[in-house]
């Protein structure tokens, strides 16, 4: 077995919260960093892939564990390592060759000779004759250029990436990744291995030689299994599909219903934890939307198919299905999402029909709002402070998830008629739901 150049033993981050609160954001994470593999790291928005891979980097500390680097403990200085970020962040006050020389000068490399590997490996991006440009006269798509440049000049033996498509159009985007597909498998790249964070899943599967898929809420290792396709890979065939459908469905599956497959059999050992219900961060609006969309396809469509209809990326898509799942309006089934009969009555409901339906759904499966609901009946002003909630989440998430959370309940609880929000207050009122019968007000007469 190959010797990993990274190996990340049992790595935790947990973060202080000023009440002395512990968040904790990643779990106990055992991870290698082989050679002449692309990786890359999966998973929803705001699950730790970015903090993994800091610490992957050596850039940040875990709270616990260790990062070994060929077997010794990493630093921050390790010379092996250059990140290329979604943002680019170069320095506007640098000319193009000036940047990709600024980290060779910060290690020491004499003029000559920074300026000679600098020329060359801007040869190698495609931005020969940029070299006295200024990062405003340039392109996304050739800042990106500069941002591989940069990383790459210091001829790391692992470059690190964190979303690097992700803030360009749809055609750059597609064309950079096949110059970098180009550059690693011509091996005109001086790196031993890729590491890239995307939360693009047809970008996984079209780089990478292994896929890792971190679970969030705290992050930990969902699955992680090798793509064995030939490249260049064909987006419509069987196989690419069939990966990209796998992979949605790990990333929406609640997590006690997953079942792995053997490729991922190691993930599936770890004890999955029970932890505070977290709500997908989605508007009723947007699964009403879905709902309708499913029931106009004949009940079920592959997620990766509801994408492309939606034209929507997968980090605003998922959050919508895994609301649709967690209310009991779908369900996922090897790759498809499935409209239920409660989604079905849902959507061809009228409006208030449908308040009725999501009260019902919400009442049943949504924690939060069963919490809030039984303390506005319990007590005689039907009336809670904002705050109440804000302790309860407080103990589970962190501050901006908490203002997350409290947001999407907002958002369910008054659509569905628990409860009102007086914004001038902060209080959450008992509210007086539709549909329900009101006593009657006059004694019928009988006939
Ligand atoms: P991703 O890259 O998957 O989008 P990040 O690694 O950026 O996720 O963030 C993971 C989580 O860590 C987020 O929920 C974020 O709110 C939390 N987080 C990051 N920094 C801090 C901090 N200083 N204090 C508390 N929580 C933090």
């Amino acid at each position: 077995m190959t010797e990993p150049i990274i190996r990340a033993h049992a790595v935790e981050k947990f973060y202080e919260q000023p009440d002395g609160n512990r968040i904790e954001v990643i779990a106990p994470v055992d991870l290698d960093v082989e050679p002449g593999k692309i990786i890359t790291l999966l998973g929803p928005s705001g699950c730790g892939k970015s903090t993994l891979l800091r610490i992957l980097t050596g850039l940040s500390k875990p709270s616990s564990g260790e990062v070994l680097w060929h077997g010794q403990p990493i630093t921050s200085e390790n010379a092996g390592v250059a990140i290329v970020f979604q943002s680019f962040a170069l320095f506007p006050w640098l000319t193009v060759l000036d940047n990709v020389e600024a980290p060779l000068e910060a290690r020491g490399v004499p003029a000559l000779d920074r300026h000679k590997r600098a020329l060359r490996i801007l040869d190698t991006v495609g931005l020969d004759g940029f070299e006295s440009a200024y990062p405003k006269e340039l392109s996304g798509g050739m800042k990106q250029r500069v941002g591989f440049a940069r990383a790459l000049v210091v001829e790391p033996e692992v470059l690190f990436m964190d979303e690097p498509f992700s803030a360009l159009d749809v055609l750059t985007a597609e064309n950079l990744r096949n110059e970098l597909l180009e550059l690693w498998l011509s091996k005109k790249m001086p790196t031993s291995a890729i590491f890239i964070v995307t939360h693009n899943i047809e970008e996984a599967v079209l780089l990478a030689d292994r896929v890792i898929v971190l679970a969030r809420n705290p992050a930990w290792v969902r699955a992680d299994f090798p793509i064995e396709l030939a490249h260049p890979r064909d987006r419509k065939s069987p196989r690419f599909v069939e990966l990209v459908d796998y992979i949605y469905k790990i990333m929406t599956q609640p997590e006690l219903a997953l079942v792995v497959p053997d490729a991922a059999a190691a993930a599936a050992q770890k004890p999955v934890r029970q932890k505070y219900q977290m709500l997908p961060h989605a508007r009723v609006g947007g699964v009403a939307g879905l709902l309708e969309l499913l029931l106009d396809r004949g009940g079920k469509e592959y997620l990766h198919r509801l994408a492309e209809v939606l034209i929507m990326d997968t980090e605003d898509l998922l959050p919508i299905v895994e609301a649709s799942v967690l209310l009991g309006f779908a369900a996922l089934k090897e790759g498809d999402v499935q409209i239920a009969p409660e989604g079905t009555a849902f959507a061809e409901a009228d409006i208030l029909t449908r308040k009725i339906l999501f009260r019902q759904a919400a009442l049943k499966h949504v924690m939060i709002l069963q919490q809030i609901d039984s303390v506005l009946h319990a007590k005689t002003d039907h009336s809670i402070s904002q705050e109440f909630f804000y302790d309860i989440l407080d103990e589970h998430f962190s501050q901006d998830e908490v203002e997350r959370q409290f947001e999407t309940a907002m958002n369910w609880g008054r659509y569905a008629e628990i409860f009102d929000f007086d914004r001038e207050s902060h209080r959450l009122i008992l509210a007086e739901p539709v549909g329900e019968p009101h006593p009657p007000t006059t004694t019928p007469v009988p006939s």
